[in-house]
């Protein structure tokens, strides 16, 4: 009885979770669409509208994936996701502090880092027979790079695209405090360093035969919507960026507010619950 009972509490968060994860997806893409769609093309700065419009979406996209998999709201998978968003955010904000120069540089660096890859590959194969579905794949990677007309200004970059540090991109672009605080402790769990290793996958050595050490530890990960949440937040904060950089106006309500809203909305619902019945 009290398990069933449970289970339809645990039933019922889990439909208000589904209804705010679906209305902040709808939202999202809403907010995207409408911004470009108001963003007048300036031909002469193609590129400009090409890498900022391809960064809003990678940003919404990786919104929606972490908003869609509820079991990823941990400290384990959201991170990543996370940090990838910060990088989209810090990227952009460098970008728009010169349209015409730095989107040009960020196409030339991936360009050239798929070039480096396809050399790689074909290092690879030595003196082996040619495989027609490697040289198919090939060809077809150097097709896409063609298609771009930029195949012989393909240098290879070794650095980072900006030929920065994302610390200085960071300091150009006036974020960073976004940088200190967000990609910093984010990165720990993305490149899977110390801070993040040892509270998440070691564990205190209970033999007291041994010194005190650490051993391996697969922590068990519950839902926390904070991390919807800072997903949200880091979408929205994309959004207001490109607002402020080119003066357009989406016609459509904020994701991120819906959802705070819808948040406090749910959080009011549990404290009702909760109180102590008269
Ligand atoms: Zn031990």
């Amino acid at each position: 009885m009290v398990s069933r009972m449970k289970n339809r509490k645990r039933d019922s968060i889990f439909e208000d979770v589904e209804k705010i994860v679906k209305e902040f997806v709808l939202n999202a893409q809403e907010e995207l669409e409408s911004r470009w769609k108001n963003w007048e093309l300036d031909v002469a700065l193609r590129e400009f509208h090409e890498v900022v419009g391809g960064l809003l979406a990678r940003q919404t996209t990786l919104a929606i994936q972490i908003a869609r998999n509820p079991l990823l709201w941990n400290g384990h998978g959201a991170p990543v996701l996370l940090r990838a968003m910060a990088d989209v955010y810090i990227n952009l904000a460098w970008i728009f502090g010169d349209a015409a120069e730095r989107p040009r540089k960020f196409i030339l660096y991936g360009l050239g880092q798929i070039k480096l890859y396809l050399e790689h590959r074909k290092a690879l194969r030595e003196n082996r027979p040619l495989d027609p579905q490697e040289e198919a794949y090939v060809r077809g990677v150097e097709d896409w790079i063609q298609s771009q007309r930029v195949l012989e200004m393909t240098d290879v970059n070794l650095g980072s695209w900006a030929e920065i540090t994302t610390r200085k991109m960071a300091e150009e672009a006036g974020c960073l405090d976004f940088y200190n605080y967000v990609y910093i402790p984010f990165s720990w769990a993305s490149h899977s360093m110390w801070p993040h290793v040892e509270q998440s996958n070691l564990k205190p050595c209970q033999n007291p035969l041994h010194r005190p050490h650490r051993i391996p530890h697969v922590e068990e990960a519950g839902i926390n919507p904070l991390y919807l949440h800072l997903a949200a937040k880091y979408l929205g904060k994309a959004f207001s960026l490109f607002d402020e950089k080119t003066g357009v106006r989406a016609e459509v309500p904020s994701a991120l507010h819906i959802l705070e809203r819808r948040f406090e909305a749910f959080a009011e619902k549990k404290r009702k619950k909760n109180a102590p019945r008269r």
